[in-house]
């Protein structure tokens, strides 16, 4: 068994600590390399001291400043330091734990440097699916293997089998904690509502992309680009309990479902060492205690993010960079008190008629893609009546 060296970005959120509970319970086959963070400063530094052989890097350069005076050792910054954790020459493996676009260079980095990519960070695939899949083409020696849990149930789900033996990928959805809320409730939805999620303990910014239903959208963009299977061949189910974490249809009628707990250890382990299982410690998920299983269609009048999202993935080019932008800024102001919940779709729903960028983008166009729609989000918000709560 070879030790694999891990780059841990986003060490300071929730993918970070179950990826450090994993390395600490197999201390024999991982071993971290370099940790990388945002900017909380405290809860890094307590990280980077467990693992005093780290290279360290926060991509907030105060922040970075901070913690290398604190902890006696170089901290690097920027998007240069995240991508200098990539391009040690130990590390094997990247675990791309980051939040929002960020995520995206340090993913093509690590293809270009052969690494197994454990992803956590869908807006790399969202943002830019059809270009790392260009690159993967370009770089065999490299992998690419989803942590989101309901990729990574469709990845057990598949076992290898070749995407054209499938009828449909199947995605459950929670349905999050306005799943039966009626219509007309959702003008009066604050913050800390929404960010109560009723099954998994998440960052704000996915737990209020579970409540709009985005983070499925986004998810159904991930799928298209991991598995290279058409839009025609995703559906969302709704599933409350998330005990399911996806499931896959074949063309013979068999349906083949991955269930657990909601742990994300699990997806992070098998993510690391897929195809190969490794002893995790933990509850097991105990079906005769459950009884039952509940499945129901979406709603998409309540939740359009989902109509949008596939309407954005199968428009293709910039769409989805310009949906995953958008989103992100309204769901930062949202969060900031600045518009209303349903201000978050309204102002995706307008930068997507509005982008008319190419639609064959290079990383470059995609970028500005990127930024246009943030810039946008802002002053849509800021100069239209309606927006502004
Ligand atoms: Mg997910």
């Amino acid at each position: 068994m070879s030790v694999q060296n891990l780059v841990l970005l986003g060490a300071t959120g929730s993918i970070g600590a179950s990826t450090l509970s994993v390395v600490r319970e197999h201390p024999d086959r991982f071993r971290i390399v370099g940790l990388a963070a945002h900017s909380r400063v405290e809860e890094f530094c307590a990280i980077a001291r467990e693992f005093p052989k780290a290279r360290l890097a926060l991509y907030d350069q105060p922040a970075a400043q901070r913690a290398a005076l604190d902890l006696g050792r170089p901290v690097l910054s920027g998007m240069e330091g995240l991508l200098e954790l990539v391009a040690d020459l130990e590390a094997t493996t990247l675990v791309n734990g980051l939040v929002g676009s960020i995520g995206c260079l340090p993913t093509i980095e690590a293809i270009r440097r052969g690494l197994r990519v454990c992803l956590a960070n869908k807006e790399t695939l969202v943002m830019a699916g059809e270009l790392i899949n260009r690159l993967l083409d370009e770089h065999p020696n490299s992998c690419l293997v989803p942590i989101d849990s309901e990729h990574s149930a469709l990845h057990q789900c598949l076992g290898g089998t070749p995407t054209t033996e499938v009828e449909s990928l199947i995605l459950t959805a929670s349905g999050g904690p306005f799943r039966d809320l009626p219509a007309s409730e959702f003008a009066h939805i604050t913050v800390e509502r929404a960010l109560k999620h009723p099954t998994w303990t998440m960052g704000p910014k996915i737990t209020i992309d579970s409540s709009t239903l985005f983070n499925k959208g986004l998810e159904v963009i991930e799928a298209h680009h991991l598995f290279r299977v058409g839009y025609d061949r995703i559906q969302v189910l709704v599933h409350p309990g998330s005990h399911v974490h996806s499931l896959v249809q074949f063309q013979d009628g068999a349906l083949v479902a991955q269930l657990g707990t909601p742990d994300m250890r699990l997806p992070i382990l098998y993510s690391l060492v897929a195809p190969q299982r490794v002893a995790l410690s933990g509850d097991r998920l105990d079906l005769a205690k459950l009884g039952s299983l509940h499945f129901q269609s979406p709603d998409h009048e309540r939740f359009p993010a989902l109509g949008l999202a596939f309407a954005a993935g199968r428009q293709g080019g910039a769409a989805p960079a310009v949906l995953n932008a958008a989103n992100e800024a309204a769901v930062a102001l949202f969060l900031d008190r600045q518009i209303p919940y349903m201000g978050i779709i309204r102002l995706v729903e307008r930068c997507l008629a509005e982008q008319s960028f190419g639609w064959r983008p290079d990383l470059e166009e995609l970028l500005a893609a990127d930024s246009w729609a943030r810039r946008r989000v802002l002053e849509l918000a800021h100069s239209e009546a309606g927006f502004v709560s």
